[in-house]
């Protein structure tokens, strides 16, 4: 199945969700969902009852969105939770949370997980002071991510040095802005986390 190369705010209309895809727009009054909060090609506000196995469909939909994956890679994400000890729903949380793409995004380092996800492919980041430019590498507690050589002289990172201390930071991460590094300094909590869409929903989808 193709990505999905469409306008990402229709996603999010779609759900009826603000799933923050958009960077700095998502925090502006030009957020496409609080101008138009109804489905896209519906002109009415009134959205039609959903069944139980639709609302998991749309949880799940959430969840991949928000992290933009396809069915495959997210599948492949549910079957691991499932075998790991613990909590299904939050397990699978945990690894889309420790993404490299997402990682990037969390740091401030991109205003969306899509931009963190060109930063890594681009050779502009690395892990351990080694270039990663794979987005879906789960990273480990202790790793320190940076940028490269390459992505150190980028225009990007000229920008993203003077906005970066503004950003606020998840509690399982920590910043050098000096350095431009972070370090993952625990698993992300649920609270972390604050995810837009109910993983156990999302688990239940799957486990039909
Ligand atoms: Fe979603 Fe952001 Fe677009 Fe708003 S601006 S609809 S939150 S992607």
């Amino acid at each position: 199945m193709a990505r999905y190369r469409g306008p990402s705010c229709r996603i999010c209309r779609h759900l009826a969700e603000k799933l923050y895809l958009k960077g700095e727009k998502c925090y502006s009054p030009r957020c496409a969902l609080e101008r138009r909060p109804y489905a896209p090609g519906q002109r009415s506000m009134r959205r039609r009852k959903v069944s139980d196995r639709g609302l998991q469909l749309r949880e799940k939909q959430k969840a991949r969105s928000t992290y933009g994956l396809l069915e495959r890679q997210f599948r492949r994400y549910y079957r691991e939770a499932v075998r790991r000890k613990g909590i299904t729903g939050e397990n699978l949380l945990r690894i889309l949370e420790m993404r490299l793409d997402n990682v990037v995004y969390r740091l401030g380092f991109a205003d969306s997980r899509k931009q963190g996800r060109q930063l890594a492919l681009h050779g502009h980041i690395s892990i351990n002071g080694r270039k990663a430019d794979i987005p879906s590498h789960v990273i480990k507690v202790n790793d320190v991510i940076g940028w490269t050589a390459r992505g150190a002289n980028s225009e990007i990172f000229k920008v993203v040095r003077e906005q970066v201390t503004d950003r606020s930071l998840p509690s399982w991460l920590s910043l050098d802005s000096e350095q431009m590094t972070g370090l993952v300094l625990s698993p992300p909590t649920m609270e972390d986390i604050g995810a837009k869409f109910d993983p156990a929903t999302v688990v239940e989808y799957y486990s039909r």
